[in-house]
C-alpha cells in the first residue's frame, strides 16, 4: 500500500464510499450484523484472486478487476438461485501498488455493487510483500430448501444454459495474442473482463418447479457439467450442434480459424448458468437446451470430434 494512504485511511475511505443499509451493521465493528428473515437459508461463498495467477497487474484495468472480483462471487450466489445481500473485501497490497490503482479498483467494485444492489459489509486490509491478493466473500439468501444444488439432476432432464458459450475464452485469447480489437473483438474482451452474474435468472430458475440442478459456468461446461454428472450419479449426452454462440464469437472464429466448440466447452469464465430440468418445464428466462441427462455415468459429446476437458488450476 502506498505510504500516502494508511490502512485506516483506506478503511475510512471504503466506509464512506460503501454506506451500510439502515437495517444492517457493516464496516466499523468487529463483525457485520445481517438480519435474517424467517423461512430463508443463508448462502456464503468466498473467492481468492492472486496477482500473477488470476490476473496480471500491468494487463487488467483496476476498475475491471474490481468489477470482476465481485462478479465471480455474485455468480456463485446466482448459481444457487439466491439473492446477494452483502460482500466482504479483503486486500493485501504491496508498497508499489499506487493510490490510483486502489481508487480505480474500488470504483469498479462500487459499480457492480450498485448495479446488483449489494452492500460491502466488511473485510480486512493488510500489507503484502510483492503481490496484490484479493479475497471477496459474499452472503446471500434463498427461500428455505430452495437452493439449487449440483447433486439433484435426474435422468431424462434437459441440460440448458442461460447464454452463449465461449465468449470469455475467446476474449482471453484475443488479449493474450494481442490481436487488434475491432468491434467484435472488443465485445469478446469485455465478456472476459466484465462478466454479468445471472442473478435474476438464478432466482427465477430456483422458483420454477421442475428445475433440478444448477451451477455457474466458470471452467467451461466440459468441466462444469462433469461436476453435476458426478454429484448426481448420472450421465449426459451433449449435442454439440446445439451449443449457443454469439455472432461476435462466430465471426472471430471464422476470421482466425479458431475452434468454437473447443472455446465453448473448454474455455472458462462465461459465468452463465448451467441447469437441468424436467422436459415439461418452461422457465421464464432466456435459455438454450444443449442436451439431456442419461443413466450412462459418462458424458457423450454428440457431433463432437473428440472428448473435451475443462480448465483446471492444478
Ligand atoms: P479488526 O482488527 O477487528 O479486524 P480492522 O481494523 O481490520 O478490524 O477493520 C475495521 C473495520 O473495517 C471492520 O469492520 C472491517 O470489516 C472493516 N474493513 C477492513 N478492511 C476492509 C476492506 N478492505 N473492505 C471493507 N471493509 C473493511
Ligand atoms: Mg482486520
Amino acid at each position: 500500500m502506498s505510504k500516502k494512504l494508511s490502512e485506516f485511511d483506506l478503511i475510512d475511505k471504503i466506509k464512506t464510499m460503501f454506506p451500510t443499509p439502515q437495517n444492517m451493521i457493516g464496516i466499523g465493528d468487529d463483525c457485520a450484523i445481517i438480519p435474517q428473515a424467517s423461512g430463508f437459508d443463508t448462502l456464503v461463498s468466498t473467492d481468492l484472486l492472486i496477482e500473477g495467477v488470476h490476473f496480471l497487474r500491468q494487463d487488467i484495468q483496476p476498475t475491471l478487476l474490481g468489477w470482476k472480483a465481485a462478479a465471480v462471487n455474485l455468480s456463485d450466489i446466482a448459481a444457487m438461485g439466491g439473492k446477494p445481500i452483502g460482500t466482504f473485501l479483503s486486500v493485501a497490497l504491496p508498497s508499489d501498488c499506487s493510490q490510483e490503482w486502489i481508487d480505480q479498483f474500488l470504483e469498479g467494485y462500487h459499480d457492480i455493487s450498485s448495479c446488483y444492489n449489494v452492500s460491502l459489509l466488511g473485510g480486512d486490509t493488510t500489507r503484502s510483500l510483492n503481490t496484490i491478493c484479493i479475497n471477496v466473500g459474499v452472503v446471500g439468501t434463498v427461500p428455505h430448501g430452495k437452493a439449487l444444488q449440483r447433486n439433484t439432476a435426474q435422468v431424462g432432464d434437459l441440460i440448458c444454459v442461460t447464454g452463449p458459450l465461449g465468449d470469455a475464452a475467446a476474449g482471453l485469447k484475443i488479449i493474450l495474442s494481442q490481436l487488434p480489437r475491432l468491434d467484435h473483438e472488443s465485445a469478446l474482451v469485455l465478456r472476459h473482463y466484465h462478466p454479468m452474474p445471472r442473478i435474476e435468472e438464478g432466482i427465477t430458475l430456483a422458483a420454477t418447479p421442475g428445475v433440478h440442478a444448477m451451477m455457474d459456468i466458470s471452467d467451461g461446461i466440459a468441466s462444469d457439467l462433469r461436476h453435476i454428472v458426478k454429484a448426481s450419479q448420472v450421465g449426459a449426452d451433449v449435442d454439440v450442434e446445439r451449443l449457443p454462440f454469439s455472432n461476435e464469437l462466430l465471426s472471430v472464429c471464422q476470421k482466425y480459424n479458431w475452434d468454437r466448440v473447443q472455446l465453448a466447452l473448454e474455455g472458462g469464465e462465461d459465468y452463465e448458468l448451467l441447469f437441468t430440468m424436467d422436459p415439461q418445464c418452461h422457465p421464464a428466462v432466456q435459455y438454450h437446451t444443449i442436451g439431456q441427462i442419461t443413466d450412462s455415468n459418462t458424458i457423450q459429446w454428440i457431433g463432437g470430434n473428440r472428448t473435451y476437458e475443462g480448465f483446471s488450476h492444478f
